[in-house]
């Protein structure tokens, strides 16, 4: 029974967080859904004890360092939403509650250094490609690193692909039907700026102006998640600033981004961002969903060749967004493209943002789960719609010695549009 979450002493997120408590009934039916019940099998890393273990804390019935290692081991995955009557909405709750716990929680000077190492990398793709190369090239700087971002650096390819510069307008070709602006994302312009350039390819050609507007930044999804609130606001800002007003939408081409972006109304909530950040949000849309309700798409030429495609739903595009049908019905224009789905699909692939930094050994096991999942549907090529689960799945296929390719849906279809069904 829910007593008393002060808002007052809990700040903007009082109310959010007090609904998310008030609206669990302890049913179970979650359970199932979440992939660290899988793994760990204990109620307290279920949604439903992690909803208990915040309230108590909330509430000041439990200590702060009591619930963490079973908060910290929460993916974010979100798989639990879909699984609840009651309609909890944990999003409110985890989040919020991990950047009142980050301003308390007791971490000694080495996780604190890391902590500072990714937020200072990660987010700037300049400096993500230059350590990620460094550390890919030197071995004695690998050695050095704490083990948890060893873990991360064994995700990255062999070698990186060149930088792309993205050209501020890119025209629609043949008569303008609408015009986007598209968040370039972070570790995904360093990891496969392909996907990028993808995008632009498949939009220009259905008569898309896109626009990639010179001052964003990070979406902030990284440091929200990990309670870093401060400089998601500060993210979350820049791109307030630096996305026009004058677009049909705000396209995004990775889940996590596009569902980091969504969260802007609550990352801003009680400052004065928090009207703009309302505004913005419902202008954001994956890629996926803007081609889907475009509609009229030209026609994918025949290529005369059949290709079987498991599709990979990314957490933060089906449980985070509601995306599932969009990528799956852009694909299934494809002429000679059978798609097929991937057994337990709803269950988390372990990539989820910086997890394999904080939690390596679940993110693996996950990992190698999803990886064989995967290679059973017997399919030569798998599709999914965000960087860190084609970067997760990449690099546990590999591990396998498994020959199936890792695409994202867009590069899929620019590359039916030139004559591969696949
Ligand atoms: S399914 Fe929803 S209401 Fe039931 S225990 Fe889980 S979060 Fe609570
Ligand atoms: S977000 Fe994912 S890992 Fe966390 S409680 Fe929900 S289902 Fe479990």
């Amino acid at each position: 029974m829910l007593t008393d979450i002060d808002p007052q002493a809990h700040g903007p997120f009082g109310e959010p967080m007090t609904e998310a408590v008030r609206a669990c009934v302890h049913c179970g039916f979650c359970l199932a859904a979440c992939p660290t019940y899988g793994e760990l099998g204990q109620e307290a890393d279920t949604p439903r004890g992690r909803i208990v273990l915040m309230k108590e804390v909330l509430e000041g019935n439990l200590e702060l360092e009591a619930a963490l290692p079973h908060l910290d081991q929460c993916l974010g995955c979100l798989a639990c939403e879909p699984a609840c009557p009651s309609g909890v909405r944990y999003r409110d709750l985890i989040s919020p509650f991990r950047a009142l716990a980050q301003e308390k929680r007791r971490i000694g000077p080495l996780e604190k250094l890391r902590r500072r190492m990714v937020s200072a990398t990660l987010p700037h793709p300049a400096r993500f490609r230059a350590a990620a190369t460094m550390a890919k090239l030197a071995a004695p700087v690998r050695t050095a690193l704490p083990a948890k971002m060893r873990a991360m650096l064994e995700l990255l390819p062999s070698s990186l692909p060149a930088a792309q510069t993205l050209a501020e307008v890119n025209p629609a070709r043949g008569t303008r039907r609408a015009r986007v602006a598209l968040l370039a994302g972070c570790a995904q312009q360093v990891l496969d700026p392909d996907i990028n350039a993808a995008t632009i390819a498949v939009l220009t050609r259905n008569g898309v102006e896109v626009v990639v507007p010179k001052g964003q930044g990070c979406c902030g999804a990284l440091s929200w998640h990990v309670g870093d609130r401060e400089a998601a606001m500060g993210f979350a800002r820049q791109n307030l600033a630096a996305f026009p007003d004058d677009v049909d939408a705000i396209v995004t081409n990775a889940a996590g981004c596009g569902s980091g972006m969504h969260e802007y109304p609550l990352i801003l909530k009680g400052t004065a961002d928090e009207d703009a950040a309302r505004t913005f949000a419902p202008r954001v849309c994956d890629v996926s969903v803007f081609l889907d309700r475009l509609g009229d798409l030209e026609e994918v030429p025949d290529s005369g060749e059949t290709v079987r495609v498991a599709y990979h739903d990314a957490c933060h595009l089906s449980n985070g967004q509601g995306v599932r049908a969009e990528p799956r019905r852009l694909l299934k224009r494809i002429p000679g493209l059978e798609l097929v789905e991937i057994r337990h699909g709803h269950l988390c692939c372990g990539s989820a943002g910086t997890y394999n930094i904080d939690q390596p050994d679940i993110a693996a096991s996950l990992g190698r789960k999803k990886a064989e999942a995967v290679v059973a549907t017997g399919a030569p090529v798998v599709a999914s719609g965000n960087i860190g689960c084609t970067t997760q799945l990449q690099a546990h296929l590999l591990r396998l010695g498994a020959d199936v390719a890792v695409r994202h849906t867009v590069q899929i279809l620019r590359d039916g549009y030139r004559g591969g069904a696949a």
